[in-house]
């Protein structure tokens, strides 16, 4: 699917989304119980395409659509309860814009990777721009996880076995932890809408915290709207857990 039909068919289906998003928002309660679903999502989606229950074009649509969801529902849980459906539409071109191209470079990769039956995706497929792999929960791509092992046979030659693992990790990239971002999306409208004036980032004070984080933290108090949302502009990424104040 090229980028044009991809925006095509979800601007069709965006007043499902939003219905869809308003559901699973209610539904997981916190930006947390969100990203935990979409987790295990992320394993499911890669074992449905494993295991041939889904064809590739079922995976490629349930990708985008959950992509898109499930940032929505993040926009909305964000937003709280100042009207988090206006929030949601406000929201949109944003989301696409920033999870669209990404995410359909990364299925055409993909879909390379698995009709030549040489699916590395890891080794030399980057999207996000060039991100360490490092940036996925430890607990989350362990080379043993039963779920996903597959048999011996089924991985040889390929990646060392790491391969299934390996592109759950990256579905959950779109669909799980980008979830935080989105979330301190609608928080930010929100101290917006009330006229808070300042924004600073504060870093999460452990190891992981990369050099632009701790940057950002030094800066301190900013005036609104000048500073980037968790996991922009910070090599972080999606692993980023800045907390962003206004006042
Ligand atoms: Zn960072
Ligand atoms: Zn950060």
């Amino acid at each position: 699917m090229d980028l044009l039909s991809a925006v095509g068919t979800v601007t069709k289906r965006r007043p499902d989304y939003y219905g869809q998003a308003e559901t699973l928002a209610k539904k997981t309660g916190s930006q947390e119980a969100l990203e935990e679903r979409m987790l295990k999502e992320s394993k499911a989606l890669v074992k449905g395409l494993r295991d041939k229950q889904l064809k590739w074009s079922e995976y490629e649509r349930s990708l985008m659509d959950k992509t898109l969801v499930s940032a929505l529902a993040a926009v909305y849980l964000g937003a709280k309860d100042s009207k988090p459906r206006e929030k949601m539409e406000t929201a949109w071109p944003t989301i696409v814009g920033d999870m669209l191209p990404p995410l359909v470079k990364f299925m055409s990769e993909t879909e390379t990777y698995l009709k030549d039956g040489t699916l590395r995706v890891g080794d030399d497929t980057l999207e996000f721009e060039e991100i360490p792999e490092d940036v996925m929960p430890d607990s989350f791509l362990s080379d043993d996880d039963p779920q996903l092992r597959g048999d011996k046979e089924a991985t040889q030659g390929r990646a060392q076995g790491k391969t299934w693992p390996s592109l759950a990790g990256r579905v959950a990239r779109y669909i799980a932890t980008a979830t935080f971002s989105f979330f301190a999306l609608g928080s930010f409208m929100i101290a917006q809408q009330v006229g808070n004036k300042q924004m600073r980032r504060v870093a999460k004070h452990d190891k992981r915290t990369c050099p632009d984080c701790k940057n950002y933290g030094e800066m301190g108090w900013q005036p609104i709207g000048t500073l980037p949302m968790p996991g922009k502009g910070c090599r972080c990424y999606d692993r980023c857990r800045c907390f962003i104040e206004y006042s």
